[in-house]
């Protein structure tokens, strides 16, 4: 019989890292919130809809969506050199691909709605945290969506198919190594918005994946759902001194 496979942190194999979904952190945002998986710190910050500028890039039937997603240099232990990367333009355009299908602009001929998007500090899954925190400051915002989108980090160690990678995880070495795929979905529906893969793995495990990331993604609607209930509940927030 195969050796059992032991999470280097004691997780399940289907186990999210502890989460923490807030809304409303940004007051100068017209909607803001952060996200995090464990040692996965993201926050995001919605702008707008405000007239775009170059003009030429506006679209007279419809709002774009503009992501920028940023790691910060302190987010890791080798310090990242700051400002844009070919890997920060790559996971700024997935990240606006996945929540896409989500929301409605086509009442804001035009506009652009910006959405910033900062790993304040990075232990693997940062795409996904930045997407999560992404769809609940644009919800924030009041821009129309039709559903919250969810995202998150799946994969195999060896052979054996885990949620929520860690750095350490994403590193393992071992057997058939690592592989990770980032997923995001709408929330109510079977439709999913990315699916991006790192590594090898035999088709008929892709099933099971994504049977993982339905699961997975019901924990993190509930989340962003507490964290967006609480705003509403009390538009302050915090505890004043
Ligand atoms: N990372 C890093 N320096 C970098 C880029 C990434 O240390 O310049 C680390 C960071 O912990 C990140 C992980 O590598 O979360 C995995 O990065 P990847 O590009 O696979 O994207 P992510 O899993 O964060 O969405």
């Amino acid at each position: 019989m195969a050796k059992e496979h032991k999470r280097p942190d004691g997780r399940k194999l289907n186990e999210l890292r502890k989460m923490i979904a807030k809304v409303g952190i940004i007051p100068n945002a017209d909607g803001s919130a952060m996200f995090a998986f464990g040692d996965t710190v993201a926050i995001a910050a919605v702008y707008g809809p405000r007239q775009l500028h170059p003009q030429h890039m506006r679209n007279s039937s419809t709002g774009i969506l503009r992501c920028n997603y940023d790691l910060l240099s302190f987010s890791v232990y080798d310090r990242k050199r700051p400002g844009p990367s070919r890997r920060s333009q790559e996971i700024s355009r997935v990240t606006e691909w996945a929540l896409l299908p989500a929301i409605d602009l086509s009442q804001f001929p035009n506009t652009v709605v910006d959405v910033q998007i900062y790993i304040l500090q990075a232990d693997a899954g940062t795409r996904t945290a930045g997407i999560n925190a992404a769809s609940m400051a644009l919800a924030h915002a009041g821009i129309p969506m039709k559903d919250l989108i969810c995202s998150v980090a799946l994969g195999k160690n060896d052979q054996t198919l885990i949620t929520d990678l860690t750095k350490e995880e994403e590193d393992y070495k071992e057997g058939e190594g690592a592989t990770d795929f980032a997923i995001a979905k709408l929330a109510n529906n079977d439709e999913f918005s990315l699916m991006q893969m790192d590594g090898k793995i035999q088709p008929e495990k892709v099933k099971e994946v994504l049977e993982m990331a339905n699961e997975a993604c019901k924990t993190i609607y509930e989340a962003q759902k507490k964290a967006l209930k609480e705003v509403v509940e009390n538009p302050q927030g915090g505890t004043e001194a």
